[in-house]
């Protein structure tokens, strides 16, 4: 099982990720957490990224793809992947169909969590507090949603195309978003 958390930053994606490890044994597959690991270790990787990553803005396409093709023999035993904040561009999408389709898998679903903007704004904040991230502030975090909306949000008819596209409402409690996310995968 392939599947695909979508929606712009701070809708809850790294989160349900996770909840979707301890509950089904998949692998998360965050660009995101391995770019701030790459960071973190001062590799020259991390040193390429970290004013882009900083700032809010996309990393190129090239150096995520390569990122997630590296990871997904060990998704594949785990029996599932959960792709968290990638594909972000039609690119890395049609990327990923690619890679998927050498190893005859394919995106299963895509589940995008609906969520406000003012409480998108309003998580950034307590994760801010919480964990210090450096995109955590308003100014990348107008960039970030910026490219979400210019660069991201084009992959939602991409996947609807295919029939893959589910929408599940993400406002209210972590256990609530985790049920719906749930039943939209068990429908199919
Ligand atoms: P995230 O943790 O998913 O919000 O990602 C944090 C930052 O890492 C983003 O704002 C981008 O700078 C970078 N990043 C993560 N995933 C991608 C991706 N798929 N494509 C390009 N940049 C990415």
């Amino acid at each position: 099982m392939n599947i695909i958390l979508f929606g712009p930053p701070g809708c809850g994606k790294g989160t349900q990720a996770k909840n979707l490890v301890a509950d089904r044994g998949w692998v998360q597959l965050s660009t995101g957490d391995m770019l701030r690991a790459a960071i973190a270790s001062g590799s020259e990787l991390g040193e390429r990224v970290k004013a882009i990553v900083d700032g809010g803005n996309l990393v190129p396409d090239e150096i995520v793809i390569e990122l997630i093709e590296e990871r997904l023999p060990e998704a594949e035993a785990a029996g599932g992947a959960i792709f968290d904040g990638f594909p972000r561009t039609v690119a890395q999408a049609e990327a990923l169909d690619a890679a998927l389709a050498k190893r005859g898998s394919k995106v299963d679903a895509v589940i995008r969590l609906l969520v406000d903007e003012k409480e998108l704004v309003a998580r950034m904040e307590k994760r801010a507090a919480e964990e210090g991230r450096a995109d955590d502030n308003i100014d990348a975090f107008k960039v970030r949603l910026k490219a979400y909306q210019d660069q991201t949000a084009p992959l939602l008819p991409f996947y609807a195309d295919q029939g893959k596209l589910k929408e599940v409402e993400g406002m209210g409690s972590m256990e609530d978003v985790a049920a719906r996310i749930s039943a939209a995968l068990d429908e199919k």
